[in-house]
């Protein structure tokens, strides 16, 4: 038993050798690559059920390293928070967000950008500077400029992030909760946080079809609560017609997944916006 014990041991130990070495060098890939063309935006099209049209957009992070090739955010995002190098990371990327929005709105785009802001960010002092000093530099209005809080970092530091909400709200600018439902938030929660999106999270819409009746009173459910407290709700992880139809039936508002458009490029968020006419 000694002996099978102690082999077990060493076995987790190069275990755990391999994934330190391997995320010290995706930390030091990651400070390389920002600033730098590795790191791009991709938007990903949120649009209007009752017109089908683009009234926002996501921005995504997309990092292409030489050495590591395609890394997901789903990976170097959380890396990126536990070594703080979130901080550069989140201020490029709200600048790069409000940059682009500048540009769009000289198209006539009048919509709506989401940025994702992660814990580590938010709870900063600085960071409020860096907004301030964000919206001031690409001049536009702070209400086109959404932030997507999770709703998890939320209801993990309740009476902070109330605070931070309340000074959001002081800037103007546009709130989101994001992944929702997946965080055991409650009411009375959802009516402290002046929040003015809710997000329901892609695992609720999978679910949806039309011989699944629970799946679809979820969304019922949500929807009026969200309603009754004056939220816009987006579905995201909008993947079939079958999918949209129901969430037209049940009255969410805004639909964004791979059915309407994925992740994309600037220029082509462009081509759309050129071709509809924008709003
Ligand atoms: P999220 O904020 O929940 O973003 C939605 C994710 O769902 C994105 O994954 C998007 O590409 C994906 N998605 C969109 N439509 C569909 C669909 O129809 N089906 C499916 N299966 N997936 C869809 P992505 O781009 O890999 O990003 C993953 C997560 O990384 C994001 O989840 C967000 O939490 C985080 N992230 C991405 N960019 C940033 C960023 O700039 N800052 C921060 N703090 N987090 C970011
Ligand atoms: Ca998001
Ligand atoms: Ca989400
Ligand atoms: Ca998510």
């Amino acid at each position: 038993a000694k002996d099978s014990g102690r082999s077990t041991f060493s076995f987790f130990a190069r275990d755990m050798d391999k994934n330190l070495t391997e995320r010290l060098q995706m930390e030091a890939a990651l400070k390389e690559a920002i600033g730098t063309e590795q790191l791009q935006l991709y938007y990903q099209p949120q649009v209007l059920i009752s017109t089908g049209q683009v009234v926002g957009v996501e921005a995504l992070m997309r990092w292409q390293s030489p050495e590591l090739g395609s890394v997901s955010p789903g990976r170097f995002i959380p890396l990126a928070e536990e070594t703080g190098l979130i901080m550069p990371l989140g201020a490029w990327c709200l600048e790069e967000a409000c940059r682009q929005l500048a540009q769009w709105r000289q198209l006539g785009f009048n919509g709506l950008m989401a940025v994702n802001i992660s814990v580590r960010q938010i709870l900063r002092a600085d960071f409020f500077d860096l907004l301030e000093e964000v919206l001031a530099q690409s001049a536009i209005p702070a209400d086109r400029l959404e932030l997507e809080l999770t709703e998890s970092l939320m209801m993990d530091n309740v009476e902070a992030s109330l605070e931070v909400v309340q000074r959001l709200k002081g800037l103007d600018v546009s709130l989101a909760i994001d992944d929702f439902g997946t965080g055991y938030s409650s009411l009375s929660y959802l009516k402290r946080f002046a929040v003015d999106c809710l997000k329901i999270d892609q695992s609720f819409i999978r679910g949806l079809r039309e011989d699944n009746q629970q799946a679809r009173s979820l969304i019922r459910a949500i929807v009026q609560m969200a309603h009754n407290l004056e939220l816009n709700v987006v579905a995201e992880g909008v993947e079939t017609p079958e999918q949209l139809a129901i969430l037209t039936a049940e009255e969410v508002d805004v639909a964004q997944g791979y059915y309407l458009g994925k992740p994309m490029p600037a220029s082509e968020v462009e081509v759309i916006l050129r071709s509809q006419g924008v709003t």
